[in-house]
This record gives structure tokens, sequence and C-alpha cells, in this order.
């Protein structure tokens, strides 16, 4: 790009917007006449220079109506200091564009900005949706749980009362097989294994095995290593039956109803 125009060797005076061109003062009249859709778009660097003189940053806000109006006044008193230009209003394409990119500026801010506050209403009224569900959700497990909890309890009253008369039961069977044949104290201490498996002797584990047992005996052989087993004394037994034996040899009958006097009163 020269500084001259090559046909007339004049200094290019106008820009064409629309091409991207410098035109000397000769060639304008040929440019508008081939384009006549270009010529608004053609700017003479004396209206460029004015217009950038009168330029004021600060009248361009975002309230376009005062800041015209602002803008005619200005030039109009710029004007009359200088009495330079004839031109009152003009305004070159730079301002228009500095005004235009700043309106945008402020619209494309506001408008994320509103968008970013619906953003967030929505997200607060979710919030409020999920902390509701959360509570009625609550509500409604709270009167299940506190049944389940019951029936939990229930079900390890059970099992102890169970347990206790499975005990009544061997001692019962002992005093029998003490009199026919001598005590058999070969079975012990197989407990070491079993005893810390606390989720062996957990409700739940109690309740899968109930359900797949056909019948209390068959629930009883299912538990006999573990709820069941005579020896596992820290889960099992409220009393030690050889133990009981040894001191009530004598008298078996009485223990028997020793021991069912205090289930009764256990349990009742
Ligand atoms: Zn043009
Ligand atoms: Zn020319």
């Amino acid at each position: 790009m020269t500084n001259k125009c090559l046909v007339h060797q004049r200094s290019h005076e106008f820009i064409c917007y629309q091409c991207n061109s410098l035109i000397c003062s000769r060639c304008i009249t040929g440019h508008n006449k081939d384009h006549p859709d270009h010529s608004d778009q053609c700017e003479h660097i004396d209206d460029i220079k004015h217009s950038l003189i009168t330029l004021k940053l600060d009248d361009i806000t975002d309230i376009t109506i005062t800041t015209t109006n602002n803008h005619i006044n200005n030039d109009r008193t710029d004007n009359n200091n200088n009495n330079l230009y004839n031109s009152i209003n003009f305004h070159s394409q730079i301002n228009n564009k500095l005004k235009s990119l700043w309106g945008s500026l402020r619209s494309s801010t506001s408008r994320y900005q509103r968008l970013s506050t619906t953003e967030n209403d929505i997200k607060q009224h979710f919030e409020q949706l999920h902390q509701y569900l959360i509570i009625e959700e609550h509500k409604l497990q709270r009167d299940i749980i506190n049944d389940k909890h019951t029936i939990t309890n229930q079900i390890d009253n059970n099992i102890n009362h169970l347990k206790y008369l499975l005990n009544i039961i061997n001692v019962f069977n002992k005093l029998n097989s003490n009199n026919s044949n001598n005590n058999d104290n070969s079975s012990c201490d197989d407990q070491s294994d079993i005893e810390d498996a606390t989720s062996l002797y957990s409700t739940t584990t109690i309740m899968e095995s109930i359900t797949t047992s056909s019948s209390l005996q068959s629930f009883i052989n299912h538990n006999n290593q573990t709820l069941f087993n005579e020896h596992n004394f820290k889960y099992n037994n409220y009393f030690n039956i050889d133990e009981l034996l040894k001191q009530n040899s004598s008298d078996s009958t009485s223990l028997l109803l020793d021991i069912i006097h205090k289930y009764n009163n256990q349990f009742q």
C-alpha cells in the first residue's frame, strides 16, 4: 500500500470501509459512481481527524438516547470553539464502532448476568425441592425404621427365650443320660474360631437363617455352631450346664424345676 494514488500521483484522502481501500480526491467520484452503495462508507481524513478530536469516551455510555443528545451538544460546543469544520454531527466509523462495541459489551454482560441470576434461581429452587424431598423421605422412613428397630428387639428377645428353653431341654437330656451312662465331657472348646464372628450373631444373619429354615429343628441345626452352641457361654448360656449338673447331681428334679422357675422370672 503506497501513500499516493498511482494514477493521479496524489496523496490518498479517503478511505472506503466497505472495500477497505485508500482513495485519492480524484478517484473518489469514480468510486462512488461505480459503487453507489459505498458512498456512506467513505470518509475523508479531515472528517476522521475532527471526529477523533471531538471524541469523548466519557460520552460513550450504555444509555443510547441521552448519549446521542450529549454528543450533538458537545460537538456543537467543540465546533463553536474550533470553527474549523463544517460538518457538525459527523461521527467517524471509528466512533460508531467504539459505541457499538461498548454497547455490545454492556448488553452481553447484562444478558450474561441475567442468565446467571436465572441459573441461580433454578439452582435454589431445586435445592429447596431436594431439601423438601429429603425431609419427606425421612418422615416416611422414620416409622419404618422405628418398626424395624422394634422387630429387631423382639427377635433378639425371642432368640434369648429360645436359647434359655433349649438350655433347659439340654439339662433335661443330660439328666436323663446321666441316669443311664456317665457324663461325656468330650465336646468342648471349639468356640475359639466362632467367638469373634460377631456377624454370625447379628439379627440380619438370624433372619436369613429363619427364612431358609423350614422348621425350628432345622433352624437350631443350622446355628448349632453359633447361636445354639452350648459351649459358647459368651453368647449362649445363661448358665453353665455342666457346672450345674455337677453341683446338683443328687437332686435332678429340683434342679430342673429351679431352672424353669428362673426362666419364668427372667422372661415374664
Ligand atoms: Zn468502496
Ligand atoms: Zn486517484
